[in-house]
């Protein structure tokens, strides 16, 4: 048997980052970048005001206070948005406005809450004088120039994954196109006799096709584009024009759950072994021992076993690092936590993937599994919030000791 680490390298080998393509901003959430982000100039790019209030010379209010006020001549006016030329010299301010750029010969800002215009109505001209309540200090109330960013310090390393925040960045930065990773593009296929869209009314002996709609939404969390060619019946013929089919659509990766065990009526391994390749693996792994990887006309095909909860986990533990190596991301580790187990847990030795739920308590996390772990209990899946994960050779766990956990995707 091999083990779940020395399979997913196997099968890392196979993979790597797709070409670099180009994303309008607004396109950009979730795309992986293909190059460093690196500031193109200072930020902010002027010295600007952190408030609204008064443009002054620290020097000129150090005696100021709400008993001894300390009277300006007012010289300007100065909204955001403007560039001023003018002067602020000694016994002098210009009103301003937050995020408007200090002008010339001013050195700090005094807050419009300490002065004697303190009540601004929105379009009323500033005043001629200013009675200023309290000293400032020099640079206070100030944002200088470069003091967030400096001209080519690196922003955002290439292969990160772009969030809100990042996206936020880009455009501060005045990059309304990037350079990303194409899309993985994936094909999922479903394959058996007893197999129904979810549409049709079931029928006796017949189950509705589960592993599409959940492979196919944890492919799209992937950052993945997702086609699903559709079901195959237990037929050789079958199974191969649906291979053939999905081939056709130019995936990246094709994904096949069910048919690649011992069953009589599994013609997936055979029909990809005569078009390619199949490695047919024993993984020391639960749930979800069978896992067959190969190539299908040269496309890479996972053959996933077709329980419920088996697909779903060997997709997280095989298929979505792959998926992350060709989106280009850098890490390529789920993260895990450090878990506490509320009850006796045991498995049987093989590396386990338990289905749990996890809560914090005073800043530790708690465990306990979902019920019964049989790998076709789809709802203890849908209970969990993570799974559990016993390393290969513990067979049993008291209560209380420790173990580590992947919070499932939300
Ligand atoms: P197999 O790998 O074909 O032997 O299938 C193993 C188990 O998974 C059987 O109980 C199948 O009915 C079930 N199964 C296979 N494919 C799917 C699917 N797409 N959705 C839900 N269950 C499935
Ligand atoms: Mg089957």
């Amino acid at each position: 048997m091999l083990s779940v680490a020395e399979a997913q390298k196997q099968i890392l080998t196979q993979f790597q980052p797709l070409e670099p393509v180009s994303v309008a901003l607004k396109q950009a959430l979730g795309r992986v970048l293909a190059e460093p982000v690196c500031a193109p100039a200072d930020f902010p790019a002027f010295d600007h005001s952190s408030v609204d209030g008064f443009a002054v010379q620290a020097s000129q209010v150090t005696a100021a206070s709400p008993e001894q006020a300390v009277r300006l001549k007012v010289v300007g006016d100065i909204p955001a948005g403007s560039a001023p030329t003018f002067r602020v010299g000694p016994g002098e301010a210009a009103r301003i406005m937050t995020g408007a750029p200090l002008p010339p010969g001013a050195d700090a800002v005094v807050m419009v809450e300490e002065t004697d215009v303190f009540q601004q109505v929105p379009g009323q001209a500033a005043p001629e004088q200013v009675a200023i309540f309290k000293a400032v200090q020099h640079s206070e109330n100030v944002r200088r120039r470069g003091s967030d960013l400096q001209t080519g310090q690196e922003l955002l390393p290439s292969g990160q994954r772009l969030r809100p925040q990042d996206l936020g960045l880009l455009a501060m930065l005045g990059q309304a196109h990037l350079a990303v990773f194409r899309q993985p593009r994936v094909a999922l296929i479903s394959s058996g006799d007893e197999l129904l869209p979810v549409e049709a009314p079931l029928e006796p002996g017949k189950i509705h096709d589960s592993n599409t709609y959940s492979l196919a939404a944890l492919a799209q969390n992937a950052g993945c584009q997702v086609m699903l060619p559709g079901l195959a019946a237990d037929q050789r013929e079958a199974v191969q024009a649906l291979l053939d089919q999905a081939a056709d659509l130019q995936p990246d990766v094709i994904i096949s759950s069910a048919g690649v065990s011992v069953g009589a009526f599994d013609y997936v391994k055979s029909v990809v072994e005569n078009n390619g390749s199949l490695g047919f693996w024993k993984v020391n792994m639960r749930p979800g021992k069978p896992l067959a990887f190969g190539e299908y006309r040269g496309i890479p095909f996972f053959g996933l076993p077709g329980n419920p909860v088996s697909a779903f986990v060997s997709f997280l533990v095989f298929v979505e690092p792959a998926l992350g190596r060709l989106s280009g991301l850098q890490t390529e580790d789920r993260p895990r936590v450090r878990v506490i187990l509320e009850e006796p847990i045991e498995s049987d030795g093989r590396e386990s993937y338990l289905r749990a739920i996890v809560q914090s308590k005073n800043g530790q996390y708690f465990a306990r599994l979902t019920g019964h772990q049989g790998s076709g209990n789809l709802f203890s899946l849908v209970q969990a919030n993570a799974l559990l994960i016993f390393p290969s050779g513990v067979k049993s766990c008291p209560p209380g000791s420790e173990a580590e956990a992947w919070l499932l995707p939300g």
